[in-house]
């Protein structure tokens, strides 16, 4: 995706404070950190958002998990715990349309889900 924030920021046209790479993820921290530790976690295919996750590209899910569980480790908040988000669309407030996992922690945080 030649428009892609994210799909740039995966190929190095854009820069990024890298935390965590593999053959199918990359995990970057969040330029506008809503806790002390606020890392993006996306699929290096462009897939679109959650909605666009089908039987065909959906291994790439669970390879995201892993990744974050090690990077929760790395960052020193799987103890304490952390959120993992991932918004969808209009009404889920997404405003980068690559599929992407906030991690979000290394405080407590709020309640409210919406
Ligand atoms: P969402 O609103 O769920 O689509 O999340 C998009 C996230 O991307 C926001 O938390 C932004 O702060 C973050 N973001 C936007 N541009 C960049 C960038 N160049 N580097 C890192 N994070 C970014
Ligand atoms: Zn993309």
């Amino acid at each position: 995706m030649e428009d892609c924030l994210f799909c740039k920021i995966i190929k190095g046209e854009i820069p990024s404070t890298k935390v965590y790479e593999d053959e199918s993820v990359y995990a970057f921290k969040d330029i506008n950190p809503l806790a002390p530790v606020h890392i993006l976690v996306v699929p290096k295919e462009h897939i679109g958002s959650a909605a666009e996750i089908t039987a065909e590209n959906s291994a790439v899910v669970s390879k995201i998990f892993e990744a974050a569980a090690k990077i929760a480790k790395d960052q020193g908040i799987a103890g304490d715990g952390f959120r993992i988000v991932t918004n969808c669309g209009e009404n889920g407030c997404q405003s980068v349309h690559h599929l992407h996992f906030h991690i979000l922690g290394g405080r407590k945080l709020g309640v409210e889900m919406g």
